[in-house]
């Protein structure tokens, strides 16, 4: 069993997507271990995707998630992490498979619907950046 954490980005939530995002996962057999809506401010963005501060699309990139209101959830199963990218399908999607979330669903490399942990230690990391052990069912 692997978590790992899972963010339908602000163009998702208001493209009102958020149950098609989820039963995708669901059908593939993960499942929602915790799961809310919270509306971060560039700086929270900032913190949460400081592994970037250095590349061009940082500042972009943060305005954007603290545009509106995000989903986070932890995903729980057998290779949650990697499932869970292959889902989403690539970063930018006119390279994302066809089934992907980010090919049915993305506008452009930015504005690309989802994030998902790349690895157990982002995993562990960015799970605890928004829940508690407690919420964690
Ligand atoms: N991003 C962007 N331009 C790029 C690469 C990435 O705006 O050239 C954004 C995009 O929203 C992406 C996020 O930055 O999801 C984090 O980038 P990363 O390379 O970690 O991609 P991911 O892990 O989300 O596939
Ligand atoms: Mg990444």
């Amino acid at each position: 069993m692997q978590r790992t954490l899972s963010i339908i980005k602000p163009d998702g939530v208001k493209k009102n997507i958020i149950g098609e995002i989820i039963s995708r996962f669901e059908k593939n057999g993960l499942r929602i271990a915790a799961i809310k809506k919270v509306f971060l401010s560039k700086e929270d963005a900032k913190r949460f995707y400081i592994v970037h501060k250095e590349r061009p699309f940082y500042d972009s990139l943060t305005d954007f998630m603290s545009e509106g209101p995000i989903i986070v959830m932890v995903l729980e199963g057998e290779d949650a992490i990697i499932k869970n990218r292959d889902i989403m399908g690539a970063t930018n999607p006119a390279n994302a498979l066809p089934g992907t979330i980010r090919r049915d669903f993305a506008q452009d490399v930015e504005r690309n619907i989802v994030h998902g942990s790349d690895s157990p230690e982002t995993a562990k990391t960015e799970i605890a950046f928004f829940f508690s052990e407690l919420e964690i069912l």
